[in-house]
């Protein structure tokens, strides 16, 4: 018997998640008729839901036992409920994905393909196009990625999501890092092994809205960028390497012009724009400096990923004494 872990991190999601149980259980059961080797357990994470959300998770444990649940202690972001979620899965082969079926689950039975004979670890899709999404915000990921991709030494695949089938082998690489600022997409290239890509055309969230603003992505790419690329650290020797140059060459035509015309001998604004720039240049790269040294302090902290709260196993006890 070959158990696959379903794992779905939820934030505020009690509009799609009733929808979404529907659709995994009918294409998990339409497995199972095709492949009698698999059992299905499916781990959904709360990641500190406003809404009914937990409630739902709850009837859902009531109607199925092959439903879990953590509930953390508040909004961890959804990293750290992926993480949670991979951490407790119990499965031979581990899915990922969004409760809001922007990650069809029709993909589950061919990504299994993939992985069943060992050719590859792990089966993902990839967005081949952006509808549905603003320009602006294509424009700003694609950025992204670009930039991403010259600085660093990880590849970041553009349009590639969290949308995953993966063995046991790459989850537990993936446990591996500990990190707490975690960037999965960085995550899961670092790790390696062999990854189908599967294409796709996007498709819209089925109910409920998106949490990401545009000011958290960008953070969030920041985020990507500082954890998978030390570039910018770098970045400060060679503005430093550029001001010496340019001071050498500012020196060289000083000593030029005050040859040639004695009293029409360099201008102060010279100075005071050379001041300005070194200055501005100094702070930025001690705000790079600040920015890896506050990453840093965190993960030296040690502190967890994540805080469980009430789990399925709890609720199931609780419902025994009752
Ligand atoms: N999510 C989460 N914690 C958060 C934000 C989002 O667990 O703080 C979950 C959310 O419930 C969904 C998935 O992450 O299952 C993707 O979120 P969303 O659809 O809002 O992002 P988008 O698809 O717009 O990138
Ligand atoms: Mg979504």
């Amino acid at each position: 018997m070959k158990l696959v872990s379903v794992v779905v991190p939820c934030y505020n999601e009690e509009e799609v998640l009733p929808m979404f149980y529907e659709e995994i259980i009918k294409v998990t059961n339409g497995m199972k008729a095709e492949h009698s080797e698999l059992e299905f357990e499916f781990l959904f994470i709360n990641d500190g839901s406003k809404d009914r959300t937990l409630e739902i998770f709850r009837e859902l444990t009531d109607r199925d036992k092959r439903v879990r649940y953590i509930s953390l202690s508040r909004n961890f972001g959804k990293e750290s409920g992926m993480y949670a979620g991979l951490k407790n899965a119990k499965g031979d082969y581990v899915v990922i994905m969004d409760a809001d079926l922007q990650h069809p689950p029709e993909f589950i039975p061919q990504m299994y393909n993939y992985v069943k004979d060992g050719e590859y670890d792990c089966a993902t899709t990839r967005r081949v196009s952006r509808n549905g999404e603003s320009k602006v915000r294509s424009w700003f990921a694609r950025l992204f990625y670009k930039i991403m991709n010259k600085i660093s030494d990880t590849e970041i695949v553009d349009g590639a999501q969290d949308f995953r089938f993966m063995t046991r082998q790459m989850v537990d690489a993936i446990l591996e890092m500990s990190e707490y600022n975690r960037f999965s997409k960085g995550i899961f290239s670092w790790v390696g092994f062999r990854v189908k890509y599967m294409p796709y055309e996007n498709v819209e969230r089925k109910a409920g809205t998106t949490s990401w603003s545009f000011w958290g992505l960008f953070k969030y790419s920041l985020e990507g960028i500082m954890a998978f690329s030390t570039f910018p650290l770098s970045l400060s020797v060679f503005l430093g390497i550029l001001c010496i140059i340019i001071a050498l060459i500012v020196f060289v035509v000083g000593i030029i012009v005050t040859a040639v015309n004695p009293f029409k001998a360099f201008g102060w604004y010279v100075i005071a724009s050379t001041v300005l720039t070194v200055g501005g240049l100094i702070m930025l790269c001690l705000g790079i400096m600040g920015l890896y040294l506050a990453k840093m302090y965190l993960e030296v902290k040690k502190r967890p990923v994540y805080i469980a709260g009430e789990t399925d196993e709890d609720y199931r006890n609780r419902k025994k004494a009752e």
